[in-house]
């Protein structure tokens, strides 16, 4: 798809970060075809928006701040340009399993996740995690992106299935930790 880096994300684009960008965007197929603008931003880790002129969208940009950037980032911001064109040109998209996702951050953290294990090199920003699960997000990944296509599902169904989710995923913090329990030398000198 045709992407378009701006000058000050030129300027700052590592080889990791332009690999990561062009190898996130396949798995977005709502977005196949579309011009993307990428540009750089320092205040967020990112963020996204989609530019309408009488009524079309004729650009969509994300912003990215390049330092340490993961794919769990650039996956979010490209949920969200997949959140826009749901309420935009809804001819034009075809998103995950047929539905739009809904508008939101929590949604688009939950989408993202959801899409493919390759977004959750991260824990998501917006969604409610216990502690431990941020500080040891890799032992959790797994288990929260099983939820989070499990909330996908239940949202049929369910209206509060973000709180579902967020109560599913405060259970699985206990039973994981208990499980990956450190060697006692390896353990550290304060609780976790
Ligand atoms: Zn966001």
């Amino acid at each position: 798809m045709p992407l378009r880096l701006t000058p000050p994300l030129k300027r700052r684009l590592t080889r990791r970060a332009q690999a990561m960008i062009g190898r996130a965007l396949p798995y977005f197929p709502e977005l196949r075809g579309k011009s993307i603008t990428v540009g750089y931003t320092r205040k967020h880790l990112g963020s996204a928006s989609i530019r309408y002129r009488k009524g079309l969208i004729v650009e969509l940009v994300i912003r990215l701040r390049v330092r340490r950037l993961t794919y769990q980032t650039i996956g979010h911001e490209l949920t969200h340009l997949v959140q826009g064109l749901a309420r935009g040109d809804r001819r034009a998209v075809s998103s995950l399993h047929g539905e739009n996702i809904p508008s939101g951050e929590k949604q688009c953290d939950l989408w993202t996740l959801a899409r493919d294990q390759i977004f959750c090199d991260d824990a998501p920003t917006y969604l409610r995690l216990p502690r431990i699960m941020r500080e040891r997000w890799p032992d959790y990944a797994e288990g929260v992106r099983a939820l989070c296509r499990a909330a996908i599902e239940k949202r049929k169904s369910h209206r509060r299935y973000i709180r579902w989710l967020e109560e599913e995923i405060k259970k699985l913090a206990p039973a994981s930790a208990a499980e990956k329990t450190a060697p006692a030398q390896l353990s550290l000198p304060f609780p976790a």
